[in-house]
């Protein structure tokens, strides 16, 4: 017997829909790439998300066709999430930060029709259209008086003039929710980037789960700044969630250096903000350079790669801020986990609370986990177990754009290539990429947690552990260390700091200080790059 309630498909139109209607005078603030800041409400977005509709119809879009973005967080970029996805065609966030070539060979693969950029991102633009082959129409995300002459962009229009002429008058249409809303290209360190492609079923799933209070905690009560992108995983759905709460939005735009973002966050008094910890960094780096306190921000969800405790500790302890770790990845949504704690926590001491915090979190509904040994089979959840991280859930890939990569899953499950424990209250660790483990006589030691300590240490900016060969241990630990501006640190005296902090075989033999180390177009650190450059490296006494 089937169930007599109403069947409707969840589609994204109905997400700015019903931000219109219950939350039509919420605001939402941008930084503009011209410098200034731009002012208006969600009832306003809904209608420029119309006429977005309208203007892609006017191109000739059919269905699934492909509107590709190169563009900052910003209200022009969040027009087009909506009137993208909602009139039926597919939203590609192109990240800025790959390599050009990079840039060119996924436009191709996608088949896109249509480009919008900021303008920031004009040379790139220049350099890359001769090659993209299915892309017809080119509209620069400013006003008619700033499109820039004589570009040699073909077909270049600007947005404002785009859908200026456009009525803000449409009908959403209704059709399966199973329909491709978006898309985002892996990074691909291995190989060609294979695109994840998100459903209105998976986004709006995702959207419901990450706004609820163990999760992101999002409400029409917060005012939220994601300084995570909009080019990469959708902002982590946090265009999609905060129009299902009706949560004030405040786009960085971008400026997302540490002066930028607390101005923003003083001026906009927002209570949320979402980040990686490179970001979160800078903007730390600003507060106790010029001893400012936040007045208003109360959280922040940290991701992406793993936040150190020292950056937990000084936004807690220091600014009276909640720090929510969390996991995922682009196949996910990205939203995999999030630490919050649990009533039973509280009686504990600080460092124990700190223990729990650092771990990447609980699982959210919807979202099914399992580590695995080798063989494939299940691992307990002791908490000290690792193994090899699989997952499965509605907004988790069950393949890739145009089967790229072939079948992705095994028995029904996503291998994440991450390893981690899991305890028995159900709170994942990551212990590292399972190409980055470093395994030293037959034990396993966790990059992440070396690279914590490293950077606890006052002089220390960054630091990337990697495992190097050894003809005993097979492999043992090394650091490459980025030096804090005008603060010193020797080799030994950073060694003597692990002391007491980790078991002895753990401590890595060697220090590299290094100017910079290699990030990657999602900024997280290139350990295969860094491997590359150390190529000549030699233990001592080896
Ligand atoms: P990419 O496109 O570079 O794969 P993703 O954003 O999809 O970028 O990266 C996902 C990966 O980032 C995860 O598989 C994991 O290795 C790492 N990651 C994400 N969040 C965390 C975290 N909180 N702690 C440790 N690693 C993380």
């Amino acid at each position: 017997m089937l169930g007599l309630m109403q069947s409707q498909p969840l589609l994204i139109s109905g997400l700015i829909e019903f931000a219109e209607r219950h939350h039509g005078d919420a605001e939402i603030v941008s930084r503009r790439v011209e410098g200034d800041i731009h002012r208006y409400t969600y009832k306003d977005s809904a209608g420029r998300a119309r006429q977005v509709a309208n203007a892609l119809d006017s191109l000739k879009l059919v269905f699934s066709d492909r509107v590709a973005t190169l563009a900052w967080n910003g209200y022009r970029h969040f027009e087009l999430y909506y009137g993208v996805s909602g009139s039926g065609r597919v939203l590609h966030t192109i990240n800025p930060r790959l390599h050009p070539d990079q840039i060119a060979w996924i436009a191709n693969h996608a088949e896109d029709q249509v480009l919008c950029f900021d303008l920031s991102f004009l040379p790139l633009v220049q350099a890359v259209h001769s090659r993209c082959a299915t892309i017809k129409h080119y509209i620069a995300l400013c006003d008619q008086d700033k499109l820039p002459k004589d570009s040699g962009v073909p077909n270049l229009i600007s947005y404002e003039s785009w859908i200026g002429t456009q009525p803000g008058t449409y009908t959403w249409p209704t059709f399966d929710e199973n329909t491709a809303s978006s898309m985002c290209y892996t990074s691909g360190t291995t190989g060609n980037p294979k695109a994840a492609l998100y459903s209105h079923r998976s986004s709006t799933l995702h959207a419901y789960a990450a706004a609820l209070p163990d999760v992101m905690g999002m409400s029409a009560r917060d005012a939220i700044l994601p300084v995570v992108p909009m080019f990469h995983v959708n902002a982590w759905g946090i265009p999609y969630s905060a129009a299902l709460t009706g949560a004030k939005l405040v786009f960085p735009g971008p400026a997302m250096d540490g002066k930028s973002i607390y101005e923003l966050m003083e001026a906009e008094k927002v209570t949320y903000a979402a980040g990686v910890p490179t970001v979160w960094q800078m903007l730390l780096g600003h507060l106790t350079a010029n001893n400012l306190k936040f007045s208003t921000l109360k959280r922040t969800v940290i991701g992406g790669s793993a936040c150190p405790p020292a950056m937990i500790k000084a936004f807690n302890d220091d600014y009276g801020v909640e720090v929510l770790h969390a996991w995922g990845m682009t196949e996910m949504s990205p939203l995999g986990t999030l630490c919050t704690l649990k009533n039973k926590h509280d009686a504990l001491p600080d460092d124990e609370k700190m223990k729990i915090r650092l771990k990447q979190g609980r699982a959210i509904y919807g979202v099914d986990m399992k580590i695995v040994d080798e063989a494939g089979k299940e691992l307990p959840w002791d908490g000290k177990t690792y193994g090899d991280l699989y997952v499965k859930g509605p907004w988790i890939v069950r393949a890739y754009f145009k089967g790229e990569g072939g079948d992705p899953l095994v028995d029904g499950w996503f291998p994440t290539g991450d390893v981690g424990t899991i305890d028995a209250d159900g709170y994942l660790q990551i212990t590292d990429r399972s190409k980055d483990v470093i395994k030293s006589g037959g034990e396993w030691i966790s990059s992440i947690d070396i690279e914590n300590i490293a950077v606890a240490h006052p002089a220390v900016a960054m630091a990337a552990c990697i495992g190097v060969l050894h003809p005993k241990w097979d492999e043992r630990p090394i650091i490459a260390v980025v030096k804090k501006p005008g603060m010193d640190v020797s080799r030994e005296a950073l060694i003597a700091f692990f002391e007491g902090k980790t078991a002895k075989w753990q401590i890595p033999d060697d220090v590299v200080f290094v100017d910079a180390i290699p990030l990657g177009a999602t900024g997280k650190m290139l350990k295969t790059r860094l491997r590359e450059i150390l190529k000549d490296y030699k233990l001592p006494g080896t």
